[in-house]
């Protein structure tokens, strides 16, 4: 089966970087250079996955997945500039997916797609079950955590926590969603409270805490359990 990706993105040069190397993989992509375009796209073939610039010339990134998200389940991954880390952060938590800064590689760009595409139309708590990477396997149904071979004995807070991260896995997730997920929706602001959690699951998981493999920092935005 051919996926479709939708690239909307108004850089000429980005644009047809990301459809000749997309296409080279064997990938149907559709491109749209504003808001409008995007729009029709959508309407006339939903694809399977579709790639947001942020700026756009008739309007922003930020429409699109308020109205993408209101009828479908697609994922989206949000492509911009590093300097636009509040909008990133208004987006993820609007159900954008992913994100990826420019400028990236096509590697890493093919790699988030595939995280994004696994992800695909599974709804949170119906995703994963079993995380392994390398020395790390969690187990989200028996609860259990074993990290080089041994069983981890972590508090409840601290399974929930990696357990919200592991739903997502190789997707960022923001600060706010942690809060809101592990915490509640009255904890949005008691960020000292992830850090606190996230030392306390990098000392018991991490070889190196000050080194992350696993548990990666989005400086800004939140964190990402790494999955590849
Ligand atoms: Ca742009």
């Amino acid at each position: 089966m051919t996926l479709r990706v939708l690239v909307v993105e108004d850089d000429r040069e980005i644009r047809c970087l990301m459809q000749s190397s997309l296409s080279v993989e064997g990938f149907d992509v559709q491109t749209a250079v504003s808001v409008s375009e995007a729009r029709a796209l959508l309407q006339n073939t939903p694809p399977d996955v579709m790639l947001l610039d942020l700026g756009l010339p008739d309007g922003d990134g930020i429409e699109l997945v308020h109205e993408v998200r209101k009828h479908y389940s697609l994922p989206i991954l949000v492509v911009s500039a590093r300097h636009q880390e509040a909008q990133k952060i208004q987006l993820l938590d609007a159900g954008a997916d992913d994100y990826l800064t420019k400028p990236f590689s096509v590697a890493e760009l093919l790699a988030r797609i595939r995280v994004a595409l696994r992800h695909r139309g599974t709804t949170l708590d119906a995703a994963i079950k079993v995380h392994e990477l390398d020395d790390l396997r969690v187990d989200l149904i028996l609860h259990q955590v074993q990290c080089r071979g041994e069983a981890l004995h972590l508090t409840p807070t601290e399974f929930k926590l990696l357990a919200r991260l592991v739903r997502s896995a190789g997707r960022v997730v923001t600060h706010r969603q942690l809060l809101v997920d592990v915490w509640g929706p009255e904890f949005t602001e008691h960020t000292h409270y992830l850090r606190l959690y996230m030392a306390q699951l990098r000392a018991k998981i991490e070889n190196d805490p000050a080194e992350p493999r696993h548990l990666l920092t989005e400086t800004g935005i939140g964190y990402r359990l790494a999955a590849l």
